[in-house]
């Protein structure tokens, strides 16, 4: 293993991990592309399965490759260790699956990632586990909402898409009286922004796919647990479940991770520019951005997170074909749903990311129709602030709004 928790935060994602190849003294972690590994003799093989003897065995139950960049990212992230999986939806339906069990009872953040409710509330409703989604940014309401058998408070914070703050100190206590499990899906912030092990959390769930690879081109996720003993539930499930990594992916994620820093910071600092910019917009009817002092978690934002990182959420002045002009508009930021990319992403939740909610649902969460998702990646600011500017132009010039 490296020092890397003993380097300053821009340095730690460069070298967080093993040592790569200890053969031939390669920089890069070698892509160990095999589905199995050769045992010397029967004695081997049986020590190995009986996990008296350590080493690799088939790339479902652990690969080289893949084990770096668990290491890697426990790292970044403190806690115990990780486990990467297939996809981030893997690593929240693993963590579901194995920690929960017929007749307990979650308690999560309403506008949460969409897939993440939809698994609750109409896949996992059919093993006898319910749910409630409540505004968790006030405690007020998990509180309100812990049932005898609840078990696990999951909590999504900045939440998707509305970009709410949910106090994580807060939220651990109560998770932790009620002697419930406390996840946190830390994926809008990533490592360098936010790291939730240092407010109670439990079990960190993390969408690869976004800032940690960083380019557009992998889908991934990773579970990292506090504790041992969660590292070990865990660990039995995800290999039976088989949502594991395979090693290629690995690779392009670690690939993605050396340079999280500076991604993450270039785009924080677009983000930062850009709120302040559109706030002040006149076709602008509201925003939502952490790092702006209108924002109701601003305060919690500076005590848990080392940043207000680079989603965005507005809504424009005008009806729902003022948005859509506006995002059909737009040149240089893609129409495209997912984030955390060197590339800006812009994106409709209440048509796309968040439409298999029910529309009450949705809007109780805050998920309006003319809420517009802006995923600010790593471009130059003035070339997006102009791309925004033509775009707000034509859309309040078409319906003669402004
Ligand atoms: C994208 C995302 C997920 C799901 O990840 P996939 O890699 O698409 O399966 C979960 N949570 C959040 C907050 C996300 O943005």
């Amino acid at each position: 293993m490296s020092n890397a928790d003993k380097l300053n935060p821009n340095s730690r994602p460069i070298h967080a991990g093993p040592d790569p190849d200890l053969v031939n003294g390669a920089v890069s972690v070698p892509i160990y592309q095999t589905s199995t590994f050769s045992f010397d003799s029967t004695d081997q093989g049986a020590n190995r399965f009986a996990g008296s003897e350590s080493g690799y065995i088939y790339t479902r139950l652990g690969n080289p490759t893949t084990r770096a960049l668990e290491q890697a990212v426990s790292e970044l992230e403190g806690g115990y260790d990780g486990l990467a999986t297939a996809t981030g939806m893997a690593a929240i339906s693993t963590t579901f699956l194995s920690l929960l069990k017929t007749g307990d009872h979650i308690i999560g953040t309403d506008s949460v990632y969409g897939p993440t409710r939809i698994l609750m509330e109409s896949h996992l409703d059919k093993f006898g586990i319910t749910s409630d989604w409540v505004a968790t940014e006030d405690l007020d309401n998990i509180r309100k909402a812990i049932r005898p058998n609840t078990k696990m408070i999951y909590i999504e914070t900045p939440a998707n898409p509305t970009i709410k703050i949910t106090d994580l100190e807060g939220a651990g206590r109560i998770a932790h009286e009620t002697g419930a499990l406390f996840v946190v899906d830390n994926t809008f912030s990533s490592p360098m922004l936010q790291n939730p092990f240092e407010f109670g959390a439990d079990v960190i769930v993390h969408s690869m796919t976004k800032y940690l690879n960083g380019h557009t081109d992998v889908v991934a996720g990773i579970i990292l647990a506090r504790e041992a003993d969660l590292y070990a539930r865990l660990k039995k499930s995800l290999l039976i479940l088989g949502g594991t990594m395979d090693p290629h992916q690995a690779w392009l994620v670690l690939r993605g991770l050396r340079t999280l820093a500076m991604r993450v910071r270039t785009a924080q600092e677009n983000a930062e520019r850009l709120a302040t910019w559109l706030q002040a917009h006149p076709a602008i009817q509201w925003i939502s951005y952490p790092g702006l002092q209108s924002h109701p978690g601003h305060e919690l934002m500076k005590k848990q997170m080392k940043g207000p990182g680079s989603m965005i959420s507005f809504g424009v002045k005008g009806d729902l074909e003022t948005a859509k002009t506006m995002i059909n508009s737009m040149k240089l930021a893609t129409l495209a749903v997912s984030l955390g990319g060197i590339e800006t992403l812009i994106e409709h939740p209440a048509s796309m990311t968040h439409a298999g909610m029910p529309k009450n649902e949705r809007e109780e969460a805050g998920i309006t129709d003319d809420l517009i998702r802006l995923a600010v990646g790593c471009e130059d600011f003035d070339d997006l602030k102009d791309d925004l500017e033509q775009a707000l132009a034509k859309a309040n010039f078409e319906v003669g709004v402004g």
